[in-house]
């Protein structure tokens, strides 16, 4: 409250002592009314509030009912109603006409509800007000036209503040409405009080009634002065549409202040004013009605609202692809469709457990500690293992958000895919590492291998004749030296960077070709069943390298088979592609092996029998030649590796040998 308001309240009140002590003072009673106007225009035109014409209106009817005091004064036996009446009656409409501008267009007019309690509040305390206060009025002038003037003054008022009440149902606001809303009271209770059945009580100058006339002249005058005058009845948004009960409390309490008012009036003034007492029941009772059915309407319109909303939510949890569940204290009671197809819960099978009992047992820790956090988060994620229902692992990145009643809704995304990807990502990164380092030793191997291989050669051309043994050692170095230089050869087949010798080759040459080598190697305890198709099985490869395909294959395919059995290749066409199928009936794979055995350096073989580079070499090979190879494998009754390869259209000439 401003600093000058203050000052002019406390002005006024000393004032109004003073009028009251010396029995009335003209020049106080004027003088209040006239500063109280010219300080609503002051103020006016000083703050500059938005709906300036709303005070100006307001200065208006202040200054009128001053100018009405000094005709009154003017003439001590005025007739009624006389000149004054006119200056009142008609400072009452400035006063209403400036509170409605001051609401302004703007102004919610079409909240019903608000209108309503308005009416609702004003009407309750004006019965009440009415029957606590005023007397009977028995008035001698019944329906003329002065008795109507009589009722004007305090409806006109009551009107007011029921602006006023409905400007303070928007919420919050400034001192300068409450200071506005306190000078419109005493006027209300003095009109009724006194010009009302002024017909027959006497009014007395510097009495009662006088405080409450100058009080209100003053409160109104300080509302102009304070800067708050700015924020008047302006609107919060947040109060707008709020459906309350307000106006329905406010009639039942009416309704039972109106019986208390009553039974005061019949026990202690010994009278009954059941007209009024009526009429203000009937009126409150209507406005209730009219309340609830406003009320009723609203819930309406807020169920409607309430299942549209429902309505989507349930769309986006029962089609959202992530798995969705909603629990209280780690029980999955809500779960949708998506989080049955992936873990195979029904939503009831759900609902009777803990979210616990389906994580894997090795991650029970992990949620625990994203569980301890969650006394400082209200969200956290972590990546966990499911145990399905049929047993099988679901790995699943989980979004939890708690409320803070331990409503929680989890987010369960299925990344048992991503993870596959990552993990043959991982895979190829490292191939492709193990390649480039294999194939750069094997490349400066080779040179050194040719040198080794060149001067045992030179030396074995000058041993002719030699006996002292030396021609078997020297061999012994050249045939290790060529084993060595078969090994780097695979190693950079395997690293692909081998030089390629490409060309037309008849897949059936290659396995009739090496037969009596794979004979050899494979021993006698292993039966050889080579079957080619009758017709030319072309492709475009490295003849060397299809040698060490069916090579690699076989030695394999021997070591799977220690005890013996039957190696079986077989070359044939299929859906345009060759295809070359190399099966034994050994010990086969598990899965876990049949996983990993084209990685590099993979082997089951103890330690210096097995180099694992075989079948990544293989692997190697045939995707540079543009097939594919696959392997079907039964543990313990054997494994057929398959190589498939794109058949050339037309092969221009069929090497037969
Ligand atoms: P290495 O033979 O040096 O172990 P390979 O790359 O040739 O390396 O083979 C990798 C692994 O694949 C072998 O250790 C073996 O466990 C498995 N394997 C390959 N071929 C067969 C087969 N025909 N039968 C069973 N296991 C096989
Ligand atoms: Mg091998």
């Amino acid at each position: 409250m401003a600093l000058a308001v203050r000052f002019y309240l406390l002005a006024g009140a000393a004032l109004i002592a003073v009028h009251l002590a010396v029995g009335g003072s003209l020049a106080i009673y004027e003088g209040v009314g006239l500063s109280a106007s010219v300080l609503i225009f002051l103020g006016a035109a000083w703050y500059r509030p938005p709906r300036a014409l709303g005070w100006l209106s307001i200065g208006l009817s202040q200054s009128l009912a001053a100018f009405g005091d000094i005709l009154g004064h003017l003439h001590t036996t005025r007739p009624f109603p006389g000149p004054p009446d006119i200056a009142y009656l008609v400072s009452f409409a400035a006063f209403a006409i400036g509170v409605f501008l001051l609401m302004g267009r703007n102004f919610p007019w079409r909240d019903w509800e608000a209108n309503l309690d308005a009416l609702l509040i004003t009407a309750c305390l004006a019965f009440t007000a009415w029957m606590l206060f005023f007397d009977r009025a028995d008035s001698s002038y019944g329906f003329t036209a002065a008795g109507l003037i009589t009722l004007a003054y305090p409806l006109f008022a009551t009107f007011g503040v029921a602006l006023m009440i409905r400007i303070g149902l928007l919420g919050d606001q400034p001192v300068a409405y409450w200071l506005l809303l306190a000078s419109i009271l005493p006027l209300t209770l003095a009109d009724g009080q006194y010009v009302q059945p002024a017909l027959n009580v006497t009014y007395h100058f510097g009495s009662w009634v006088d405080a409450a006339w100058l009080g209100s002249y003053v409160l109104c005058g300080a509302a102009a002065l304070d800067p708050s005058l700015r924020r008047f009845a302006r609107s919060r948004l947040r109060n707008r549409g709020r459906s309350s009960a307000r106006g329905v409390i406010a009639g039942g309490i009416g309704l039972v202040a109106l019986r208390v008012v009553d039974r005061y009036d019949v026990i202690v003034k010994h009278r009954a004013e059941s007209v009024l007492l009526g009429a203000g029941q009937v009126l409150i009772v209507i406005a209730v009605v009219a309340r609830v059915l406003l009320y009723v309407r609203e819930l309406n319109r807020q169920r409607v609202l309430a299942e549209d909303s429902e309505r989507r939510f349930r769309l986006i949890f029962e089609r959202a692809p992530i798995g969705i569940s909603f629990g209280r204290d780690g029980v999955m009671s809500d779960t949708n469709p998506a989080l049955h197809r992936m873990l195979g819960y029904s939503a009831a099978e759900f609902a009777e457990r803990h979210y616990l009992e389906l994580t894997h047992p090795d991650d029970r820790d992990l949620d625990m500690q994203a569980q301890m956090d969650t006394g400082r988060l209200d969200h956290f994620s972590v990546d966990k293992r499911y145990v399905k229902k049929d047993g099988g692992i679901l790995y699943a990145h989980v979004n939890i958000a708690l409320e803070p009643d331990t409503l929680g809704v989890s987010l369960i995304e299925d990344v048992t895919q991503r993870r596959e990807l990552e993990e043959q990502l991982r895979q190829s990164q490292k191939m492709d590492a193990i390649g480039k380092l294999a194939g750069g030793i094997a490349h400066d191997f080779n040179n050194l291998m040719t040198a080794v291989l060149g001067y045992s050669d030179l030396l074995l051309a000058k041993l002719n004749g030699d006996e002292s043994g030396s021609r078997e050692k020297i061999e012994g170095i050249r045939d290790a030296a060529m084993r060595a230089s078969d090994l780097t050869r695979q190693l950079l087949a395997f690293g692909r960077r081998q030089m390629l010798e490409m060309r037309d080759v008849d897949m059936r040459d290659v396995v009739v070709r090496s037969e009596s080598l794979l004979r050899r190697l494979i021993g006698e305890d292993i039966k050889l069943d080579a079957v080619v198709a009758p017709e030319p099985v072309v492709v475009h490869a490295d003849p060397t390298q299809l040698d060490q395909v069916v090579i690699n294959l076989a030695v394999n395919a021997r070591e799977a088979m220690p005890d013996g059995g039957t190696l079986t290749i077989v070359v044939t066409t299929e859906d345009g592609n060759a295809v070359l199928a190399v099966g034994d009936t050994g010990v086969g794979m598990d899965e876990e092996t049949r996983d990993r055995i084209f990685e590099p350096f993979f082997t089951t073989k103890p330690f210096g029998e097995g180099t694992g580079l075989g079948l990544s070499t293989v692997d190697g090979i045939v995707a540079q030649s543009g097939g594919t190879i696959g392997v079907s494998t039964t543990e313990g009754s054997g494994t057929v590796f398959t190589v498939r390869l794109p058949l050339v259209e037309a092969p221009a000439t069929v090497p037969v040998d």
